[in-house]
């Protein structure tokens, strides 16, 4: 009861502030603040992010201050107004899209540490842009297109990056639709006719799969997914705008309980379609740098339709739909023993820096003394970040050598290194990575991992895999 209380309060307060001011749309300005507020709150986040999506806008448009949030809703609550705040003015303070985020990988980092590393203001950042992009039409056209044109190139990629798949579309989907209305519809409408024209194939598909999967007792839910607008767009854009290359208009989603099961689908689904050579893609065994996981496969069905599944279990489509936000939910969930000695660990690797980032932050909120100007200084000075020459950033501490980097991708890549090419140049394997280096590690599966490489390796994550590997060899 006295949790609704706060939240109730909340809203009575920002209902007051923001009396007498309007959208422009005519709507009450408050129903601003309460839409993010449920956003966030569908998204399952904790009560501080709930109470501070409501208050979100109170500080820059009103006559609340910051103190007035301190001592009514506590140090954290005004902590993440106070982010999402200073992220506004950061922002407006750029003078161009350019200048604010060149790459928007790497920048999530450094909005991070701008708004004091609490990936929370991120997210009730990423809630008030999606229901700004959800009422867009009332603003003039000018504004429409450069909100829509930043929202496809800064928060849509964000998204992505917290894993945060529904809303990436919903965000890309609408925004496209204002930067480019014409080419929009265009697509729209092909993926409408598309699926309207594979229906009864469809319903045939999933007969046969429910039926194959049932005789294999394996337990499991499937759904169609309707490809997105925008990445129907940016696929057809790659493929010099051939229809015939995309493969994946169609797809039908699998959920099962464990992975085990989601090997076990993939066969069943194999012995009923053919499937297309190269294109099956388990990342559930190495998963997308934003730890998306699920495998993927294309087949062509009797009747010569091209069909992709997708086979994953429950938590990872969870994770798969909402991402960062769901991490943050089980953590919160989990904060019990196993969470806090570190046996659960919800966030994928590649992304541990940011409960680390948070965790720091939550101990100075805590009073704890830390150095701030120390703190930051330090997370840029013993961190470096490289690339993929996919365009996928991988950070690493600093030291850090290419089979450190290897190993981290994966523990099979690293097991085969035969090679790097740092920045394009073939270089050596005791080479120092620095910061911004594009590193692409060359493998052959002939050749295995070697005790003459601990010498080369700086991290303990890159060792423990390489003595794992030799250990399995003898
Ligand atoms: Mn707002």
């Amino acid at each position: 009861m006295k949790q609704k209380k706060r939240i109730e309060d909340a809203i009575a307060l920002a209902t007051k502030a923001h009396e007498g001011q309007f959208r422009k749309s005519g709507d009450p300005y408050i129903t601003h603040p309460l839409a993010v507020m449920k956003i966030v709150e569908d998204w399952g986040m904790d009560e501080d992010t709930i109470i501070a999506a409501v208050l979100h806008d109170t500080i820059e448009d009103t006559s609340i201050t910051l103190q007035d949030i301190k001592d009514q809703f506590g140090e954290q609550v005004a902590f993440l107004v106070d982010g999402v705040t200073k992220l506004g003015s950061a922002r407006s303070g750029m003078r161009d899209l350019d200048t604010y985020l060149p790459q928007t990988k790497s920048n999530l980092l450094r909005l991070l540490v701008a708004t004091g590393a609490d990936i929370r203001v991120l997210i009730i950042k990423l809630a008030d842009r999606l229901h700004n992009l959800r009422t867009l039409s009332a603003l003039p056209p000018d504004k429409q297109k450069k909100i829509a044109k930043e929202s496809l190139e800064v928060f849509a990629p964000l998204a992505d990056r917290l894993n945060m798949g529904r809303l990436r579309v919903e965000m890309a989907d609408i925004a496209f639709s204002y930067v480019d209305p014409k080419r929009y519809e265009e697509l729209r409408n092909l993926i409408e006719e598309y699926n309207a024209s594979a229906e009864k194939t469809m319903q045939k598909i999933r007969k046969e799969v429910s039926e194959a999967l049932g005789r294999e007792k394996i337990k499991f839910q499937m759904s169609g997914r309707v490809k997105s607008v925008y990445s129907l767009h940016r696929k057809l854009a790659k493929h010099n705008q051939n229809m015939g290359e995309i493969y994946d208009l169609t797809a039908l989603r699998i959920i099962v309980n464990d992975i085990t099961d989601c090997y076990l689908a993939l066969g069943v689904i194999h012995s009923l379609y053919m499937p297309m050579s190269g294109r099956i893609k388990d990342y559930i065994a190495m998963p997308k740098q934003n730890g998306y996981q699920s495998i993927h496969t294309t087949v062509i069905t009797k009747d010569k339709r091209i069909v992709e599944f997708q086979i994953r279990t429950k938590e990872m489509h969870e994770y798969a739909e909402r991402g960062l936000a769901a991490s943050f939910y089980y953590n919160e969930q989990k904060l019990t023993e196993n969470y806090k000695t570190g046996k659960i660990q919800h966030l994928p690797t590649n992304l541990l820096w940011i409960t680390e980032l948070q965790d720091t932050a939550a101990k100075l909120r805590a009073g704890k003394k830390v150095d701030i100007k120390k703190l930051r200084l330090n997370l840029f000075a013993d961190k470096i970040f490289v690339y993929t020459p996919k365009g996928d950033i991988i950070d690493l501490p600093k030291g850090s050598l290419p089979l450190d980097f290897a190993y981290r991708l994966h523990s099979e890549i690293g097991e085969h290194v035969i090679g790097v090419k740092i920045n394009g140049k073939i270089s050596n394997l005791n080479t120092k990575l620095k910061h911004g280096d594009v590193v692409e590690i060359m493998t052959s599966k002939n050749k295995t991992a070697k005790a003459s490489w601990f010498d080369k390796i700086f991290t303990t994550h890159a060792k423990q895999k390489l003595r794992a590997q030799l250990n399995n060899e003898k």
